[in-house]
C-alpha cells in the first residue's frame, strides 16, 4: 500500500513563476512587489488593523512582545501545551514565563487556571487557536482579559486566514500573529504575520519594523536624515519567500474549500467510534466558519495512542503527536521550575494523535486512514460501521 504522508507542503503551480518574476524584474529584493502586494493584501483583509510581514510567527511573537513594550519582570501567561518559541521569545526579553493548564482532553487553555496565575505583575496573556479555530474558551480568555486590563495576544499559527473569518479573528485580539512556515497549512516555507489592532502603537511597530530607526515614519520627509528612535530588529520576510507567500494566497480559497470536504469526510468516517466513547474528543467541528487545519483524536489512554500511532505505520499511514509540554521539558525544569499544575497537558501529550490534513490528501485516502482506525478498535465489522 503506498505511504500516506502526514504532512506535505502546498505549491501552487504559480510559485516558480512569481519568484522567477521576483529574481528577474529587476526590482528590489527587499520589499518588492510581492513584499507590496501581500502587504495591501493583509492590510485590506485586516483594515484598520496593521500587518507586518515577518520572516516567522517567532519573530511575529517577538515584535508583539517590544510593540507592547513589554519587559523584564513582566508576567505573561501561555499555555504549557504550545510551541516552544512562544516561551522563548519571552524568555530572550526577560519576561516571566506563567505556564496555565489545558481544559480535561482540550487542546484550549483552561480559563480557571489561567485565573490562578494573575498577580499584579501579570500583563498578557498569549492564547492558541489551537488547529486553526477560535473556540468559546478562546473568547472566555479573551473577556477575562479585557475586563482585567490584560493585553490579549493571539497565537494564530494555525490558522488559515479566510476572507470571512479575518474581521472576526482580528478584533478579538490586541495582537495576532500567524506563521507560513512549511509545516503549516498556508506556507512560503518560512515566514510570520502579526497584525497589530491598536492603533495607538502603530508608531512604534513602524520603527520597531524598521530597525528601532524613524525611516519610513510618516513625518519623514522633511528630515535629512533617518536615526535610532526605538528598539527594533530586523523583523522583514524576504521578497522571495513573499513571492511563494503571494502564490498561497491566491490558492488559499481552493485549499480552505478542500481542508473543509476533508474534515467532513473524517467527522462522517470516525462518527461511529466517537458515539462508541473510545475517543475522548476529536477536532469535531462542522468547518462552516473556521478551517480546521489539524485533525486530531483524544484517545482514552497513552497506550491505546502509542498502540494505534504504531498501527497506523505499520498500515503506512504516518501520524504525530504533538507539543511535549512546557512544563515537563528539561529547560524549563531545571532553570525556571515554579510550581504548576498542568495535569490536562500532561495527558494530552500521551493522547492526542493527529491525523494526516493537507491539500493533496484525497478523500480515498481519508476512508483508508478511517477505516485502518476502525479495524484497530475491532469496530470495522460490527454495528460501528
Ligand atoms: C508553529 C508554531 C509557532 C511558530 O511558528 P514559526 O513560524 O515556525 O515561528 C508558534 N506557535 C504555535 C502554536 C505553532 O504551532
Amino acid at each position: 500500500m503506498e505511504k500516506i504522508n502526514f504532512y506535505i507542503p502546498d505549491l501552487n503551480p504559480d510559485a516558480v513563476k512569481y519568484v522567477n518574476t521576483a529574481l528577474h524584474s529587476g526590482k528590489s529584493l527587499f520589499r518588492g512587489d510581492f513584499h507590496e502586494k501581500c502587504t495591501q493584501y493583509f492590510d485590506t483583509l485586516f483594515f484598520p488593523s496593521k500587518s507586518y510581514l515577518v520572516s516567522s510567527c517567532t519573530d511575529a511573537i517577538c515584535m508583539a512582545l517590544i510593540t507592547l513594550e513589554l519587559q523584564q519582570r513582566d508576567e505573561i501567561i501561555i499555555p504549557s501545551f504550545t510551541f516552544v518559541s512562544v516561551a522563548n521569545a519571552l524568555k530572550n526579553r526577560g519576561c516571566q514565563i506563567k505556564l496555565a493548564d489545558s481544559l480535561e482532553n482540550s487542546p484550549d487553555m483552561d480559563l480557571d487556571s489561567v485565573k490562578k496565575l494573575i498577580t499584579s505583575e501579570t500583563k498578557a496573556v498569549i492564547d492558541v487557536y489551537y488547529g486553526g479555530i477560535v473556540s468559546e474558551e478562546n473568547l472566555r480568555i479573551r473577556q477575562f482579559c479585557k475586563e482585567n486590563n490584560l493585553f490579549y495576544i493571539a497565537d494564530a499559527a494555525h490558522l488559515l486566514i479566510s476572507e470571512q473569518t479575518a474581521k472576526t479573528i482580528i478584533e478579538i485580539a490586541d495582537i495576532t500573529v500567524f506563521s507560513f512556515h512549511e509545516t503549516k497549512v498556508l506556507n512560503c516555507g518560512q515566514g510570520g504575520l502579526m497584525v497589530l489592532n491598536r492603533n495607538e502603537k502603530n508608531k512604534t511597530a513602524n520603527e520597531i519594523y524598521n530597525h528601532g530607526t524613524d525611516k519610513f515614519s510618516l513625518n519623514i520627509s522633511n528630515k535629512k536624515f533617518y536615526e535610532w528612535t526605538n528598539e527594533g530588529l530586523e523583523f522583514n520576510l524576504n521578497e522571495i519567500s513573499c513571492a511563494l507567500l503571494w502564490s498561497q494566497i491566491e490558492g488559499s480559497k481552493k485549499i480552505i474549500d478542500n481542508l473543509r470536504k476533508i474534515v467532513l469526510k473524517y467527522n462522517e468516517c470516525l462518527k461511529a467510534l466517537k458515539n462508541s466513547g473510545k475517543i475522548k474528543n476529536w477536532s469535531e467541528s462542522d468547518a462552516s466558519s473556521f478551517c480546521p487545519t489539524i485533525m486530531y483524536l483524544v484517545l482514552d489512554s497513552d497506550e491505546n495512542c502509542i498502540n494505534l500511532k504504531e498501527y497506523l505505520s505499520y498500515k503506512n499511514i504516518d501520524t504525530r503527536q504533538h507539543y511535549y509540554p512546557l512544563h515537563q521539558s528539561q529547560f524549563y525544569r531545571e532553570k525556571l521550575q515554579q510550581e504548576d499544575n498542568c495535569n490536562n497537558a500532561s495527558n494530552l501529550y500521551g493522547q492526542l494523535l493527529r491525523l494526516p490534513l493537507y491539500n493533496s490528501l484525497s478523500q480515498e485516502d481519508v476512508i483508508t486512514i478511517c477505516n485502518s482506525i476502525l479495524t484497530f478498535y475491532g469496530a470495522k465489522d460490527s454495528a460501528l460501521v
